[in-house]
């Protein structure tokens, strides 16, 4: 049993509740979970839940019925959010959540020049943590046993010199006191998951941990392997399937697929995936990582190797950085299908140009500091809010606002650091009103883009059942895209609301059995209704595509937008651009659109949309909206760009930006 004590809590009555647990034939313990300063309660004492929740500086109970508590789902419902780094420079990783977060580098640190150089190459692609033994658990005594305290310098400068934390295995709880300064995250290696002063010597020093699952521990195992770790002190702990001994000999191991949805449900700790030792064989390691990333990990760990051939430990089944290079990519397409978004962090000047770094970097004009909200349209719970989350972290300030133009006027007036609009839905096609915002307010530009899925739920309150109801509320895109489930209840009728989280907090507000409404399955757990049906969207094909807006920063000659001039959010970690949105009129002349055309395709430029819309307050005038991807050569981008001012009547440059797959 855990009891979650109020931040308040005074002494006195943390006493009682201690003295009350004691009386009552239990053992009590004070902890820390997440956030909470809690109690947790193991003994053959009996309790009445009810009364104990009501004494002073109780939060609340929760009761477990698991031999882990401080590990169990049941003692804290939310996902536990881990973070990595944060000190001396290095980036805060984040591991949990909406986000997918990728680490990588060799089986074994070798030298100094290979862990830089590997280092270099994972980051290139889009780890955000750097992995390498520097003492090395071998199955043979004869077998390179690592650098040890030197390896791990090398590493250390390697993370610090790509801006990576790096986690890295402790072997004996001696290491452990002596590795503490320069490690980010332990590692507890397989072999090691049940040496219990281990374990408890770790634990204690509070840097985060990542806990391998032992080659043939049952889960129970783990997870109480995991409660070894959080009763001795730390918060942060990371759960890691490596693949588990069965009687197959092909792989090196089996991975285990299934251990990650259940342990999930189990335990509010972030699960990850290290497809490389679970597997063995390099050809096979990415098709296992992606399955892992379906099965709902939180991240990987992949062995990458510069020259895997000629590794001291494990080559054959590290990948070699090209491999690593594809991994990324097929990652960065699955993520929004399992509705999660792969974590960047902001590079150190990567070395790609000037004008494509500008969206990752801070712009010359004053960047808008981190605290400021970024703005949304809706309420909680709304799909925007859950694409802010994605792109800026679950904790990041949010300012809701009414409509989208509330967005574009909240960035401007310097109320929010940046919005989220959404532009097109891949099944309704383009949100009008916003592209002709975007001409309204020309000091308004596109810095990021990120596409969400959209997963619609049937939501209703408690006591609702699918025959009780006879109202259903949604935003008209909501209703559009569950045609095929409506069609199937003739009786409903349909309500029209401003979003789909606002008809949710409608139906919480009026909690009738009759109400029901089509939203995010985010919006319910928010406002305290339940998910009647889920995934009721006519096509699961569903996506929507938001932009991030901000403010353009002054520019000295305003009749030149170049990529340089968009302005840099350096928080939100967007890759360097590969696209960019323009809009323009063309001249009245047989040909001026093709001639447009023309000149993007001679400077090798691809489009990949081409839209025209009716100009407001100009009769049967049209606007092509466009969105291509950047060519490599800066130089043939700026002429075109000049090119096409000189051959249309109006132009404009909407922002440079990256998109993923
Ligand atoms: C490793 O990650 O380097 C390692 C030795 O893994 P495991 O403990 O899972 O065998
Ligand atoms: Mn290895």
């Amino acid at each position: 049993m855990i009891v979650v004590l109020s931040k308040d809590i005074t002494t006195h009555d943390k006493e009682m509740i201690l003295l009350y647990l004691r009386d009552r034939g239990f053992t009590p313990r004070e902890q820390t979970l997440g956030d909470d300063a809690v109690i947790g309660a193991s003994g053959k004492g009996s309790v009445e839940l009810r009364e104990l929740s009501l004494l002073p500086g109780v939060e609340r109970v929760a009761a477990t019925s698991k031999p882990y508590e401080l590990a169990s789902r049941e003692s804290r419902p939310d996902d536990t959010i881990v973070t990595v780094g944060g000190e001396g420079g290095l980036p805060a990783v984040k591991i949990g959540g909406s986000r997918i977060t990728i680490i990588a580098g060799p089986c074994a640190v070798e030298s100094k020049a290979q862990i830089a150089e590997t280092a270099a190459r994972v980051r290139e692609s889009g780890a955000v943590i750097l992995r390498g033994g520097a003492y090395k658990p071998r199955t043979s005594p004869y077998a390179f046993q690592g650098l040890g305290m030197e390896g791990l310098e090398y590493m250390k400068a390697a993370g610090e010199a790509c801006g990576m934390p790096i986690v890295t295995e402790v072997v004996s709880p001696e290491l452990a006191v002596q590795m503490r300064d320069l490690v980010d995250m332990f590692q507890i290696g397989a072999r090691n998951m049940q040496n219990f002063e281990l374990l408890k010597k770790v634990g204690s020093l509070g840097k985060p941990v990542l806990l391998k699952r032992g080659p043939s521990a049952t889960i129970e195992e783990w997870l109480l392997s995991a409660e070894y770790l959080l009763a001795s002190g730390t918060r942060d702990v990371v759960l890691c399937e490596r693949g588990i001994r069965t009687f197959e000999t092909y792989t090196r191991n089996t991975l285990d697929i299934s251990a990650i949805p259940v342990v999930k449900g189990l335990s509010h700790l972030p699960v990850i995936v290290d497809p490389s030792h679970a597997v063995g064989i390099r050809d096979k390691v990415s098709q296992a990582a992606l399955a892992a990333i379906a099965a709902g990990a939180d991240g990987l760990t992949v062995e990458v190797h510069p020259r895997p051939d000629t590794a001291l430990s494990d080559g054959p089944q590290s990948l070699y950085p090209e491999q690593f290079e594809k991994l990324m990519r097929d990652i960065e397409a699955l993520s929004p299908v399992v509705g999660k978004e792969l974590l960047r962090t902001p590079r150190k000047g990567a070395a790609i140009g000037a004008a494509k770094r500008a969206a990752s970097e801070p712009a010359a004009a004053a960047p808008a500091p981190a605290e400021l909200p970024i703005a949304f349209c809706g309420e909680a719970g709304a799909f925007a809010e859950q694409a802010l989350m994605r792109i800026a972290g679950e904790d990041a300030p949010r300012l809701k606002t009414e409509s989208f133009k509330g967005i574009f006027d909240a960035v401007l007036e310097g109320s929010a650091r940046a919005g989220l609009v959404p532009v097109e839905n891949s099944l309704s096609g383009s949100v009008h009103e916003n592209y002709d915002l975007f001409l309204r307010y020309p000091d308004i530009v596109i810095a990021g883009e990120l596409k969400l899925r959209i997963v619609h739920c049937l939501v209703a309150d408690e006591q609702a059942t699918l025959e009780s109801i006879r109202v259903v509320r949604s935003h008209p895109q909501g209703f559009a895209q569950c045609r095929d489930f409506l069609d199937k209840y003739p009786q409903w009728t349909h309500e029209a609301s401003a979003t789909t989280a606002s008809a949710v907090v409608s139906i919480a507000r009026e909690r009738a059995p009759h109400l029901a409404a089509i939203a995010s399955d985010a919006a319910a757990r928010i406002h305290g209704l339940k998910v009647l049906r889920e995934g009721i969207e006519t096509n699961p094909l569903n996506y929507t595509r938001f932009l991030v807006i901000a403010r353009r920063p002054p520019r000295a000659d305003d009749s030149r937008p170049t990529l340089a001039q968009v302005p840099a959010l350096a928080s939100l970690a967007f890759p360097a651009p590969n696209k960019a949105s323009l809009a323009f009129g063309v001249l009245h002349e047989p040909g001026s659109l093709s001639e447009c055309l023309r000149i993007l395709s001679e400077a090798g430029i691809n489009m990949s949309k081409l839209e025209s819309r009716p100009i407001q307050g100009k009769p049967w005038e049209y606007l092509f909206y466009v969105d291509i991807s950047l060519p490599e050569s800066e130089a043939a981008f700026a002429a075109a760009m000049e090119g096409l001012k000189k051959r249309t009547r109006e132009f404009h440059f909407l922002g440079a930006y990256h998109a993923a797959a």
